[in-house]
């Protein structure tokens, strides 16, 4: 399934330009045209999902496989001691292509890349009770 309104579909149908590194029938990894660091890289799904939560297992599967063939090539092509992998899943995380996608970026010493955190500590039975609302979504529903 591919969205003629969006930029990466356009980018596996070859209509819009990009660096290609690597692709298979499923899986397309490009440049990323603003880079964290040079050689930063996006790993796509070539079917057309919004984010995470809509894309199928299958295409998850190869994604994630391609993800690390993509990491060990940054590591090994750039001499690379370490890496990250995100993916921003909707516009309050960042996300502005609405086209699922892994970021592989480059990480030297002393780049001062970082999230600014303040870390939370949980107050008397916070963490259960958080755990529990998560784990009930987890569950398989009873018979
Ligand atoms: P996100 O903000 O997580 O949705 O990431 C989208 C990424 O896509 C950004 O890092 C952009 O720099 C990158 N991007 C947007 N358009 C293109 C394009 N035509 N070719 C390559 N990368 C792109
Ligand atoms: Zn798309």
């Amino acid at each position: 399934m591919s969205d003629p309104h969006c930029v990466f579909c356009r980018i596996v149908t070859r209509e819009f330009p990009a660096e290609i590194l690597w692709e298979d029938d499923r899986v397309m990894a490009i440049l990323d045209i603003n880079p964290i660091h040079y050689g930063h890289a996006l790993v796509i799904p070539k079917g057309h999902a919004r984010d995470l939560l809509t894309l199928n297992e299958d295409d998850l599967r190869a994604v994630m496989s391609a993800t690390q063939k993509v990491a060990r090539a940054l590591v090994q092509g750039l001499g690379l001691e370490g890496f990250n992998i995100f993916s921003n899943n909707g516009k309050i995380a960042g996300q502005s292509v609405f086209h699922f996608h892994m970021h592989v970026t480059p990480r030297y010493p002393d780049d001062n890349i970082r999230f600014v955190l303040q870390l939370k500590t949980y107050r008397n039975d916070a963490m259960a009770e958080y755990a529990r609302k998560i784990r009930d979504h987890l569950l398989p529903p009873s018979p």
